[in-house]
């Protein structure tokens, strides 16, 4: 959205009916359903004896960060550097880098927003990175907080478990500037399995492995006080393994239709809703059965399926991507949505998609209410 636009849907703040008037395409957030949805899985983690350290990844944004933060986070965690500095300069004071950091200049830069920060981890799944970290700490002479990155099945990041895990922890424990606290292990694998009984049996047995690391660990006396992972899917099935410190859930808070469809297999113990929607506005209908909007290709993520129509359209109607810049609707026999009609859609995977907007334009019942920055957008490195 071109800063144009944004001060155009600026000026609409706060006056009733703003909402349909939106400059299109835009990501728009329902703050009811958003505020129910931190509230939710805070009262759960706090039921639960879990820390909720939620992921940035998915929404990029310091306003929400701060807004979960304030519901009982202890902090967030983040997935790049780029995106750790933006969080940080927003005033984000704990943050745990949940992939490695490996280059040199990207050391460089994790140890200056250390000297910057209060409260900052980066997880380590390879021998050779912890000599590193060890070495540019040391010159320092600041100590950094380090987890170990372990391998529960994805095989994206994370160390094999066992013996392999324990002598990176022997190694990260012996090294003078750096101080472990624990482990991290995601299992990304798991998430979507639409069957409850099916992610219940399977995360359950990535957290025996992360647990028996954790026994490992405290066995040779090292520490392990910070046990980190956990998604969204598992949000209701980590508690049960006992072996996690704090949660990383990180789509709940906006439920894209990946995760609705999860729900759903979830029946009614599934308590987050949708809250995050793409706008758009037809902008040409001159085929029998067809409308063109102004989202396409730009406008949502394409790694999942197609955005779901939810607002606006007619019952039967279906959105298919139509190229770069346009969506295509289709629409049933003696339907029609004239130009300039507004439609609204469920994101098919949130954060993909929310990387691709400069704001969130936030909304309660038809009214425009604020506009939130995205100021992690696009920090991929
Ligand atoms: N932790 C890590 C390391 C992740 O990569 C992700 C998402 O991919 C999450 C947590 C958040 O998971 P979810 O979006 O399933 O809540
Ligand atoms: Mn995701």
């Amino acid at each position: 959205m071109t800063s144009e636009a944004l001060q155009a849907a600026k000026a609409m703040i706060g006056k009733k009916g703003s909402r349909a008037a939106i400059p299109t395409p835009a990501l728009v957030l329902d703050l009811d359903a958003f505020e129910r949805n931190v509230a939710r899985m805070a009262e759960h983690c706090k039921v639960s004896n879990l820390s909720i350290r939620p992921h940035a990844k998915t929404h990029k944004c310091v306003t929400i960060a701060k807004a979960q933060i304030a519901a009982g986070a202890v902090g967030q965690c983040c997935a790049k550097l780029g995106e750790a500095e933006a969080m940080a300069a927003g005033g984000i004071e704990s943050i745990l880098i949940t992939s490695p950091v490996v280059t040199v200049q990207g050391i460089e830069r994790l140890m200056a927003l250390n000297e910057k920060m209060p409260d900052l981890m980066v997880v380590v799944d390879n021998p050779v990175n912890a000599r590193a970290l060890a070495a540019a700490a040391a010159e320092k002479k600041r100590v950094l907080k380090v987890l170990v990155d372990l391998d529960v099945g994805l095989h994206r990041t994370g160390i094999r478990p066992g013996e392999d895990a324990l002598a990176l922890a022997e190694l990260l424990d012996a090294a003078e500037f750096l101080e472990l606290r624990g482990l991290q292990a995601y299992a990304g694998h798991l998430m979507h399995i639409h069957d409850f009984a099916e992610r219940r049996e399977k995360s359950l047995a990535a957290m025996k492995v992360l647990g028996d690391q954790r026994d490992a660990l405290k066995a040779k006396g090292l520490p392990c006080d910070i046990v980190s992972g956990g998604g969204t899917g598992s949000y209701n099935i980590d508690p049960e393994a006992k072996v996690l410190t704090e949660l990383q859930g990180g789509s709940y808070v906006f439920m894209d239709k990946q995760y609705h469809d999860v729900a759903l297999g979830n029946g009614a113990s599934f308590p987050f809703e949708t809250s995050l929607f793409v706008q758009m506005s037809v902008v040409s209908a001159n085929t029998k059965n067809l409308a063109t909007t102004d989202a396409g290709f730009k406008s949502f993520s394409t790694d999942a399926e197609s955005p779901k129509l939810l607002s606006g359209a007619p019952e039967g109607a279906g959105y298919f991507f139509f190229g770069d810049e346009q969506g295509g609707v289709l629409l049933p026999d003696g339907a029609s949505l004239p130009i300039g009609s507004v439609l609204t859609a469920m994101t098919p995977h949130c954060d993909p998609t929310v990387n691709l907007y400069d704001a969130y334009h936030v909304v309660r019942g038809d009214t425009l209410v604020d506009i939130w920055p995205i100021e992690a957008r696009g920090k991929s490195a």
